[in-house]
């Protein structure tokens, strides 16, 4: 099973996919939890050449070209052999991202992502996605304030510091991409404490995927 999280920044994307690995684990399944822009040695650089240096490094086309290179090199190196085995797959962003991000952010044509979704993955999609839906400001602050991840210092990410608008254009975006997926995308409502957001998700995925 391959099971992706979605949504802005700082909604708990991160800490629900530990999360859901400890209760997948708990029930004796195999689980790789891995993430995306990244998620194998080749993508992890690309991942870096993404989040790092300076605003504005890339251009719209070449920066979705980038994120499907580092795809590209994630789902053979890493979230197709770890299925192939037998394991569950949890995976921290995925094309929806590429979608919310490159297409209704920076206006790519969407279309053209799905062209490139194709051509790249052979239309490989997950079997559910969590969307993690949450108020931008609290989201944000969170984003700002964390320091859990790679280098915060060195990680000047542009769209952490672009201003509330943007993302609250990514959140109908993300919310849009949903509803036009309804089965395979699942709403989850990100405010509360992690334990509740957690016991959504379970739930989520015990009707959907253990029942
Ligand atoms: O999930 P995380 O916040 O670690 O992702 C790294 C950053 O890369 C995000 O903050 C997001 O702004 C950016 N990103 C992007 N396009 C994507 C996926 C992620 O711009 N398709």
């Amino acid at each position: 099973r391959f099971i992706t999280f979605e949504g802005g920044e700082g909604v708990g994307k991160s800490t629900q996919a530990i999360e859901l690995r400890k209760f997948l684990e708990g029930r004796d399944i195999d689980v790789v939890l891995t993430r995306e822009p990244g998620g194998s040695p080749g993508a992890e650089d690309i991942r870096h050449l993404l989040v790092t240096g300076g605003t504005d490094k890339w251009q719209p086309m070449t920066e979705t070209l980038l994120h499907y290179a580092a795809r590209a090199e994630h789902l053979q190196a890493t979230i197709l052999p770890a299925l192939k085995r037998g394991a569950w797959v949890i995976c921290d962003r995925y094309a929806d991202s590429t979608l919310a991000y490159q297409g209704y952010g920076q206006g790519q044509d969407i279309e053209k992502i799905l062209e490139l979704h194709k051509l790249v993955t052979g239309d490989f999609w997950p079997d559910l996605t969590l969307l993690l839906d949450g108020g931008v400001k609290l989201g944000l602050n969170r984003a700002r304030h964390r320091e859990d991840l790679e280098d915060r210092s060195t990680r000047e990410d542009r769209y952490e510091r672009m201003g509330e608008e943007f993302h609250q254009t990514l959140r109908k975006s993300f919310l849009d991409i949903a509803k036009k997926n309804p089965d395979r995308i699942v709403v989850i409502e990100a405010e509360g404490g992690i334990d509740s957001v957690a016991a959504r998700i379970a739930k989520t995925v015990t009707q959907r995927l253990l029942g």
